[in-house]
């Protein structure tokens, strides 16, 4: 009896331990993805690549927050009233 229970126990533990593995893995995935991508504060819901708009001075830093713009024309907008645009962000 002991014997049987342990095997059937043992045999449900490496079932459950899988699944978690494999959706621990995806979770991983998409976390590395969201990392990298904000979106810009001037115009808002435009997705950026912080790899990429730091690569081409595309940020700002204020108020202790770093800022990155989709396009070249973004950054002066954004110093025009850096509270307005970093208001978007929160
Ligand atoms: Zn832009």
């Amino acid at each position: 009896m002991t014997t049987s229970d342990q095997v059937t126990s043992s045999c449900c533990n490496t079932n459950s331990a899988d699944p978690v593995d494999a959706s621990q893995g995806r979770e991983n995935l998409l976390t590395g993805t969201n990392d990298d991508t904000t979106s810009c504060p001037v115009m808002v819901g435009s997705p950026v690549s912080k790899a990429a708009a730091v690569s081409r001075g595309l940020f700002r830093d204020y108020e202790d927050q770093r800022y990155y713009f989709c396009c070249a024309g973004c950054g002066p907008t954004f110093d025009s009233d850096p509270a307005k645009y970093a208001a978007n962000m929160i």
